[in-house]
């Protein structure tokens, strides 16, 4: 994209023109369910005591403007990720390296490999899992040299809990609905047009990667019922965007859900002698249905194991012979750490996953330079970088969390780090802060509208089951690899954090440039 594509774009609006985008793309959103239930902050819980109300997600007014090579590589490079992370997930000596130097200094990543460790002594009794997982990028432009090639490089990749799907498909019809009744003024219709809209099959193609596990589990060996399991948090904001899922499953995969409060999970699920997950729903007590898949949306943060029991329910749902989404160890392999080592320099690791050059060379250029903050020689080095104002204005702290809000950026990273004994250091990792193109537009959160600098993050879905094991001739198979759609997310550029539900950005589309 020439850095001037943007020029103009989107063009200011008259206040009837405005009247106008607004109303329609108000409507339309609650009427398709591109909806958040209202933040506490926004509608005060007393104001809706039967939890009726709805909120329109927010969203950006114009798709924006990303370039076109950049996505399609995005989206081009996505089964070679989902072979990557299978293929991790799958290596558990190798992830077993990782996890030894977090475990000490890691609670969280602990308790997940105790689970892990637990259910394999007594043995897996499903050797299929599945990920739903998300690749999320930013362009990145050299500030040395804005005129050299803007490339895609790597934030970071999801394997649990890959959230937006459902909401992304919404937005991308609703950008092109909102062209379609000419809500978007003449000028902008050179760069706006449909041909350069991209609608996103996340929520259709996500759903089918549930029904394809659904299908591989097989039948009831006790003829029960089958059903899919939602493991969600409670309350849910974004309840919306994973309903997109749970109804695509259902209408265009005929296979029924359930959506079950973290929480809840030992009142209302048990294992049978063989382990298979039963799992009985409150308003049909007579009826026991058979759990093929467990789809994680809670989990990935210490704040869903308030008490010891939701350790018991992780364990009861890892020890079944429901298929995971994902497993422990899946879930594990989207550690930062992991990203890290990846992105080791001349490290072996990508190849050891991934056999073809090609595709390892493919990868490897969406990698941003990350560092460990540990004491072997990368590791002095960048414990120098961050711990100076100045050279660590370049970097983004993280953590091995996931969900948003973890991260410790750019010159608050040396007070942080003065502060936390120097043995927990290696719990984080030192990420280089990718420098994506300046670009306008207005956001819509809360009914108060938003216009200046934004900062696009481009995410791309990948549905991925396999086999694990090492004993039978199939172990180690990918029996379903696809690219699943797309997420654009966009925040204001005064923001470092970039999620939707963590309030910091919203929903978008692109516009191919
Ligand atoms: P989480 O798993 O909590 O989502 P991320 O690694 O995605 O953690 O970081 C959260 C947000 O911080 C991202 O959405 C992005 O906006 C910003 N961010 C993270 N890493 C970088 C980076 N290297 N360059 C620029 N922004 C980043
Ligand atoms: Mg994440
Ligand atoms: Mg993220």
């Amino acid at each position: 994209m020439g850095i001037n594509a943007q020029e103009g774009y989107p063009p200011e609006l008259s206040s009837e023109e405005q009247e106008y985008l607004l109303t329609n793309l108000k409507d339309w959103s609650i009427a398709h369910g591109l909806a958040v239930r209202p933040a506490p902050s926004f509608v005060q819980p007393a104001q809706d005591p039967a939890g009726v109300l709805a909120a329109t997600a927010p969203v950006t007014l114009f798709p924006s403007l990303f370039p076109r090579n950049c996505f399609e590589e995005g989206l081009a490079i996505q089964t070679a990720y989902n072979e990557l992370y299978s293929a991790i997930a799958r290596d558990e000596e190798w992830l077993r390296g990782i996890v030894e130097e977090l475990i000490d200094i890691d609670d969280f990543v602990g308790k997940l490999w105790q689970t892990h460790l637990a259910v394999k002594k007594e043995g897996y009794v499903q050797n299929l899992s599945l990920g739903l997982f998300r690749s999320d990028y930013m362009v990145h432009v050299d500030q040395g040299n804005p005129s050299s090639p803007s490339g895609l490089k790597q934030v970071e990749f999801n394997t649990i809990a890959s959230s937006f799907g459902g909401l992304s498909s919404q937005v991308s019809r609703l950008h092109k609905y909102l062209l379609s009744i000419n809500a978007y003024p003449s000028s902008a219709t050179s760069l706006v047009k449909e041909e350069a809209l991209r609608q996103s099959k996340s929520a259709s193609s996500l759903a089918q990667g549930l029904a394809a596990a659904h299908k591989a589990y097989g039948p009831s060996s006790t003829g029960r019922a089958l059903c899919v399991l939602f493991v969600v948090q409670d309350p849910e904001r974004n309840v919306f965007d994973q309903r997109h899922l749970e109804y695509a499953l259902f209408e265009e995969n005929g296979v029924r859900a359930f959506r079950l409060p973290f929480e809840q999970t030992l009142s209302h699920t048990e294992l049978d002698t063989d382990r298979t997950l039963l799992y009985t729903p409150p308003n049909s007590p007579l009826t026991t249905y058979e759990v093929t898949t467990i789809y994680f949306r809670a989990g990935y943060s210490p704040d869903d194991y308030p008490e010891e029991k939701e350790w018991d329910a992780r364990l009861q749902l890892e020890r079944s012979k429901a298929i995971k989404c994902p497993s422990v160890l899946t879930h594990l392999a989207g550690c930062k750490k992991v990203q890290q080592v990846l992105a080791t320099p001349h490290s072996p690791h990508l190849k050891r996953f991934l056999p073809n050059e090609q595709v390892a060379a493919k990868v490897l250029s969406t990698f941003a330079p990350i560092y460990p903050l540990d004491d072997s020689e990368a590791g002095q080095e960048a414990k120098k970088l961050a711990r100076d104002v100045h050279s660590a204005a370049r970097y983004v702290l993280k953590p091995q969390r996931e969900g948003g809000g973890n991260n410790v950026y750019r010159k608050a990273i040396p007070g942080f780090l003065e502060k936390l004994p120097q043995t927990h250091w290696p719990a984080y990792i030192l990420m280089e802060m990718i420098e994506p193109p300046p670009l306008t537009n207005a956001i819509l959160r809360n009914g108060q509208l938003q216009r200046g600098g934004v900062i696009g993050e481009l995410g791309v879905y990948g549905v991925c089951l396999w086999r694990n094991g090492t004993d039978d001739k199939d172990a180690g198979q990918v029996l379903e690899n696809w690219e699943a759609g797309y997420l654009l997310r966009t925040k204001g550029d005064q923001s470092e954090e970039g999620g939707v539900a963590a309030g910091f950005g919203a929903v978008d589309s692109v516009v191919l440039t």
